[in-house]
């Protein structure tokens, strides 16, 4: 049963995006019914995907208004992005690239190439949809010999792989971050896949000109790479479209920012994640993320004129540190809801605000071998703990936090290793610092109640706040999708 969200227009507006969702389901078994037949029995995690409506439901839960409105929106867009990675490996597997999360897609898609994105697919979506069934991925790794405490992000998606439950491609775009674990598990992937595999190489001086002429002459032989498999050629009309989509979505996330920056900051949390995430990071460039970028924007600019709030009793402004708690996807709503706190700002979506050069091939390709250095937890996990608490600070100081959330997930040993120093800064800056112990995709090492009252001890004994919503405080939901 959905919840009745108190005007009729919001009401139409939740039904009128859980039938575009479906509707995108829908549009892709119709395309080709007995592939999709044979997909769904090969790859039972398509059957989670399926529950992306349960999961809107979950994310708008308690909130009304823009905020929803937003939230609807940028699931539909997640299917959207999801459906059509299922459409390019069940229909075009041979012009299809397995494709690292973490690099930049422009140069694939300039080769007229798509994208095969195994953690936006399995780390992502299937774990949104139902963390039981990425629990089994994860669980397979372990029970095939993977130290238990390796990251759950790169075991979900190798999980699905190794065990023979993922799609193949063309050949492999693979790189060495953000870390040991994202590396290595490109490795198994590929013993699995038994295709061709091309490594893009970050290097620990990423952010000197020596390190990007590295990482762009490793594009460069991506190029030869691609040619040589995929019988592709780059179109450098296409790649200079796909850099110009990218600066137009750069330049609306940052008049996003300055709004956010406002002591009325009109929209918070997980849509601000995830979007950029998704159409920044994972689908950069093209033209549904842009249509998706200019919709949130739309809604923003419009609230922002309006004068509405992103979280209807604002108290706190708080930045998250480290990856959100995909545990509990939907921590975000209920912060608010429960404590009136909006997070303005996340480690993943900080940083870049350099635009794409396009006035050559050559500089485009420096700007994007820039991009790949810089992406989130890629710039904060080598080189020296400068480049980590440098961006750690600024950005609690640029959105004016009351507090920093530090999301201290257990597997992250990179991020484990900065945890007194973190807490240094934040007694040298007399800044609140709320820090929660979890696992990133596993809510069986720290229950999601569990981190609701890490967050709900802080606010009390730190803030000295007391919660707007008492009822929400202790929730029965460990056994929801
Ligand atoms: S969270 Fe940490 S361990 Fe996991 S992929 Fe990112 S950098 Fe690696």
């Amino acid at each position: 049963m959905r919840e009745y969200k108190g005007s009729l227009s919001d009401q139409w507006y939740e039904y009128k995006y859980w039938c575009k969702t479906y509707g995108e389901i829908l549009k892709f078994t119709a395309s080709g019914p007995i592939p999709v037949l044979k997909a769904l029995l090969k790859y039972p995690w398509i059957y989670d995907l399926l529950k992306i409506n349960a999961t809107a439901k979950r994310v708008t839960l308690g909130i009304s208004g823009t905020p929803m409105k937003a939230l609807d929106n940028s699931i539909y867009h997640l299917t959207k992005f999801i459906v059509g990675q299922l459409k390019n490996a069940v229909f075009d597997p041979e012009n299809t690239v397995v494709h690292d999360v973490m690099l930049p897609p422009l140069i694939v898609k300039a080769m007229h190439l798509n994208t095969l994105v195994p953690e936006a697919i399995m780390s992502v979506g299937v774990a949104m949809c139902d963390i039981h069934a990425a629990h089994s991925y994860m669980d397979y790794m372990v029970n095939h010999g993977l130290p238990a405490d390796t990251c759950t992000f790169p075991k979900i998606a190798t999980g699905a792989v190794v065990s023979g439950q993922f799609p193949s491609a063309s050949c492999i775009i693979s790189s060495n971050l953000p870390c040991d674990s994202g590396q290595s598990s490109y490795y198994a992937m590929q013993r699995k896949l038994n295709l061709p595999m091309y490594t893009v190489d970050i290097p620990y001086n990423f952010n000197e000109e020596e390190g990007i002429d590295a990482v762009k002459e490793d594009w460069y032989g991506a190029i030869k790479f691609l040619e040589k498999h995929t019988g592709h050629k780059m179109d450098w009309d296409r790649l200079k479209v796909l850099c110009e989509n990218y600066n137009k979505k750069l330049e609306l996330e940052l008049e996003e920012r300055e709004m956010l920056r406002t002591d009325r900051p009109p929209l918070a949390g997980a849509v601000i994640q995830r979007n950029h995430t998704v159409h920044m990071n994972v689908n950069g460039g093209s033209e549904e993320a842009v249509e998706a970028f200019q919709e949130t924007y739309d809604l923003m600019k419009n609230a922002f004129k309006n004068g509405e709030l992103a979280v209807k009793n604002l108290r706190y402004r708080a930045v998250l540190w480290n990856p959100t708690t995909m545990c509990y996807y939907n921590w975000m709503s209920w912060i608010e809801q429960v404590w009136g706190v909006a997070i303005l700002a996340d480690m993943e979506t900080y940083g870049n605000e350099k635009f794409i050069d396009t006035s050559s091939n050559d500089a485009m390709m420096s700007s994007i071998a820039f991009l790949s250095n810089s992406g989130p937890m890629s710039r904060h996990t080598r080189g020296s703990q400068e480049h980590y608490i440098r961006d750690f600070n600024k950005m609690a100081q640029d959105y004016n936090a009351d507090f920093v959330i530090v999301a201290a997930h257990m597997s992250c040993r990179n991020s484990q290793a900065m945890t007194g120093i973190i807490r240094e800064e934040c007694k040298k800056h007399n800044m609140p610092l709320c820090m929660i112990d979890y696992e990133l995709f596993d809510n069986r090492i720290v229950s999601r109640q569990g981190i609701r009252d890490q967050i709900s001890n802080f606010m009390r004994t730190v803030m000295h706040a007391e919660p707007l919503n008492e009822s929400l405080l202790v929730i029965d939901d460990e056994k929801n999708w």
